[in-house]
């Protein structure tokens, strides 16, 4: 990687130099005041980000799985029923995790490209009344979004702890924990949040939080289990310290920055400005003839796009848009892996970025001989954002 080439894949994504500058800066300790200062103000800043005024965040050294890992550890006990709601590769993952801790887990699989019909979902929380209802509200395996808020009441409704995977959503698509009922909103640092990979961010609701005191046996992961936690984000939030395992101090640090640019930028203007350029590329690739996964606009992310390869073009090609300066990742879901390509958009993306993309992802299938309305992506991408 260069400093100058764009890292266009859904995580890690580009960040700002300020946050990656946090990484170099000199490593406090974890009890100093610069470090509880900062920490303290993150963790608020979190709950701000999540629109979880009653909720109680915790950032913890991993990736998003451990995050995934810390939901699924601390509500589920041994014969638990849990419902999946799939439309990807990290909705299966879910189930996995949900399995290792004991839970009957019922899976609810879209085809790649869709989400599960909305009365299926209704009338299998009916039947399997679980404890817990999870959701991907973006699987970065086909770039498929579902819509968590109705998701979220169904699952409220029938008296499950909503667990919704937004590490492909948070901080670049709608999500308003407290409002939609979510009980559980978790994310990793290197999606939209902006952080170089390291950090499990996730918020818990005061009904998570509840189920979990009211659990008969420990949690069965010792790293993951909130009781170690808890005390640590509590005294945090004091601006006291607590130890359980040392922080990251550096990734709190890009962290605190990240999460004043976003709170600053603003929750709503973010996720226009993540659906507007969304709008603009798509419409760019739809015009050079890519056709997307997800099988309809309303079910697309904003945070990403996943496009089919044109006839006679495979991931080898992926190479020449590298040669063009942007990284672009192939494809993830078992049933189609070799067939699309993924590019993420989000964080700190620009206008520059998804034009330097599409002109890239236009060399590139020129160079392979694809015949194409040459220019005809970036006139429909300038045309959407004029
Ligand atoms: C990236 C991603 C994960 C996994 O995060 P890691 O940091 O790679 O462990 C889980 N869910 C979704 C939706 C993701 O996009």
């Amino acid at each position: 990687m260069s400093e100058r080439d764009l890292l266009m894949i859904p995580g890690p994504i580009n960040f700002d130099p300020g946050v990656l500058r946090e990484m170099g800066a000199p490593t406090a300790g974890h009890t100093s005041p610069e470090f509880i200062a900062r920490f303290g103000e993150s963790l608020e800043w979190v709950k701000q980000v999540f629109l979880a005024p009653t909720g109680t965040p915790f950032v913890i050294a991993g990736s998003g799985t451990l995050a995934m890992d810390i939901a699924a550890s601390n509500l589920i006990e041994p014969g638990d029923r849990a419902l999946v709601v799939s439309t990807g590769y990290f909705s299966d993952r879910m189930a996995a995790i949900l399995e290792r801790y004991g839970a009957a887990v019922t899976v609810l699989r879209a085809e790649a490209g869709d989400v599960v019909v909305f009365d299926r979902v209704e009338a299998e929380l009916a039947r399997v009344q679980p404890k817990v209802l999870t959701m991907t509200h973006v699987d970065t395996s086909t770039g498929v979004a579902v819509d968590a808020r109705a998701l979220a009441q169904a699952g409220r409704r029938h008296n499950a702890l909503v667990v919704v995977d937004g590490v492909c959503s948070v901080a670049g698509m709608e999500l308003q924990q407290d409002a939609w009922g979510i009980d559980i909103a978790l994310t990793a640092s290197q999606k939209a949040i902006g952080v170089p990979p390291g950090l499990a961010l996730l918020v818990a609701s005061p009904r998570a939080l509840e189920a979990f005191r009211a659990r008969s046996k420990p949690v069965a992961n010792y790293y993951a289990d909130w009781t170690n936690w808890l005390p640590i984000m509590e005294a945090y939030l004091a601006r006291k310290t607590a130890y359980f395992g040392t922080p990251p101090v550096n990734l709190v640090y890009a962290l605190h920055e990240s999460l004043r640019q976003i709170l600053a930028e603003g929750m709503a203007a973010r996720v226009a400005r993540h659906k507007r350029l969304s709008d603009a590329f798509k419409a760019g690739v739809r015009a050079i003839g890519l056709k997307q996964v997800p099988v309809r606009a309303e079910v697309a992310a904003t945070t990403m796009s996943a496009l089919y390869y044109p006839d006679g073009i495979d991931a080898k090609w992926l190479a020449k848009v590298r040669e063009r300066g942007v990284v672009l990742a192939g494809g993830l879901h078992p049933a189609i892996r070799d067939k699309y390509f993924r590019v993420g958009h989000m964080g700190v993306v620009s206008h520059a970025d998804i034009a330097a993309t599409l002109s890239a992802i236009e060399g590139a299938l020129l160079a392979s001989g694809h015949e194409f309305d040459e220019g005809a992506g970036l006139a429909a991408l300038e045309k959407a954002l004029a």
